[in-house]
């Protein structure tokens, strides 16, 4: 393998990295995928594509393929534990301001459209990446039990434990808890229980759930809760029958409809931003760059932003440190504000004395539908540079 040699090495075959190996191929480059994974696949059942994210796979020529196999938001709720409605949204008028959908959609039908457009010939299985080194005129990247091969760049998305990213910042603090889990799970031919609402999010006390449809059958739904004091494993029934006991009947038929294959629990993890992604030759996309919390919708959608940034930064620069350089200098500040903002999120959804809610739930139902409507398409709305072609 050592003497192998592309224009673009690419650590990861997630959603980040996948659509990084599309953009950059868009941009002219020869691409390989390094990925630890015997076979590719996505974790975590389903995922909420915001109008940003539907951007950015349009420039990648996905986004009518995702969006036939997803569910387009139309409609939404905001509701109580009980079920009792906070407020209503109809989502088409951020789809109408944006030129854009919200699609929910399974994971395996998303990361098999990227993994399609990109093919599996581009792609080498069970390849472990351990470091890299910075060579002349590009980088050698070292794969467990395989020796090194040699690319013009290296691009590091191989999510929140990141190799590359250990390798370039070596004194950096591990990830670390956040002090919530995520229950997720999907219920297969569920979607009678949604009684035509296409997604409704519940502000409880101390967690926080959502449900969404997410393909012409399947129900996606999560709750996000205050972790359980004792380290895990943690069993996701148990953890659902302790806080939905008094929950609304219909979330609850949806979680009862899921079989046990469906579900997961996922410790929620947290990293301090970087205050530089990459040197030389070599960068980081998606949860490598800047792993958030869940509770802004926008963690797939910011690695895909990022792909595509990444591939235009490549089409103007040339593939080497100039265009990495200009692709860190764009997308940092708008991903640590993203991530900042799932932060607040998160600490929203944890609130749970009785006045806070009670305030919460208040500032819900009185906020100004131009002002909510606002802050909707002011999060969807993808930047400048990605969507002028
Ligand atoms: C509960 C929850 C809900 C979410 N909901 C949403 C949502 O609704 N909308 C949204 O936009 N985002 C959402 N996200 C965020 C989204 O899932 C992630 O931001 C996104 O999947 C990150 O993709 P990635 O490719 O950067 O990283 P990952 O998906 O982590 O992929 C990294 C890949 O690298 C591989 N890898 C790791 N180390 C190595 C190595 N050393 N060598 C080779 N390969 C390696 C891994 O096996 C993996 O395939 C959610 C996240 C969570 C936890």
């Amino acid at each position: 393998m050592s003497g192998s040699h592309d224009d673009a090495l690419i650590v990861g075959a997630g959603i980040g990295g996948l659509a990084a190996a599309l953009a950059l191929r868009q941009s002219g480059l020869e691409v390989r995928v390094f990925e630890r994974a015997a076979d590719p696949r996505e974790l975590g059942f389903a995922l909420l594509l915001a109008p940003n994210a539907m951007a950015a796979l349009r420039a990648l020529g996905l986004a009518d393929e995702v969006r036939a196999a997803g569910a387009v938001l139309r409609s939404g709720e905001m509701r109580r534990p009980d079920g009792q409605v906070l407020r209503r949204l109809d989502t088409n008028a951020v789809s109408a301001a944006l030129g854009e959908d919200s699609v929910s959609i399974l994971r395996p039908a998303l990361h098999g459209a990227l993994l399609r457009a990109l093919g599996r010939e581009s792609l080498d299985l069970g390849a472990r990446a351990s470091g890299f080194r910075q060579e002349r005129e590009g980088v050698a990247l070292s794969l467990e039990e395989r020796g090194e091969v040699r690319g013009r760049l290296l691009v590091g998305a191989d999510g929140i434990g990141s190799a590359v990213r250990a390798a370039l910042h070596p004194g950096e603090p591990a990830a670390r808890r956040s002090g919530l889990v995520a229950v997720r799970g999907v219920a297969r031919n569920a979607v009678s229980h949604l009684a035509g609402v296409s997604a409704a999010q519940y502000f409880g006390r101390g967690l926080e759930a959502g449900v969404s449809q997410s393909s012409p059958s399947d129900v996606y739904w999560f709750v996000s809760m205050a972790a359980p004091t004792t380290p895990g494993p943690h069993d996701p029934r148990a953890l659902l029958d302790r806080h939905l006991a008094a929950f609304h009947a219909s979330f609850r038929a949806i979680v009862a409809a899921t079989s046990e294959a469906d579900l997961r629990v996922d410790e929620l993890l947290v990293r301090s931003p970087l205050q530089a992604w990459g040197e030389g030759a070599v960068t980081l996309l998606g949860d490598a760059a800047h792993p958030m919390l869940p509770h802004a919708g926008q963690g797939a959608a910011q690695a895909l932003e990022d792909a595509v940034a990444l591939g235009r930064a490549v089409a103007q620069h040339g593939p080497g440190e100039a265009a990495l350089r200009r692709y860190e200098r764009l997308r940092m500040p708008r991903t640590r504000a993203i991530t900042e903002l799932a932060q607040r999120n998160a600490r929203m959804s944890a609130l749970s004395s009785s006045l806070s809610c009670w305030l919460r739930d208040l500032a819900v139902r009185r906020m100004p539908e131009r002002v909510l409507l606002r802050s909707l398409i002011d999060l969807g709305r993808a930047p400048e540079e990605l969507v002028a072609s």
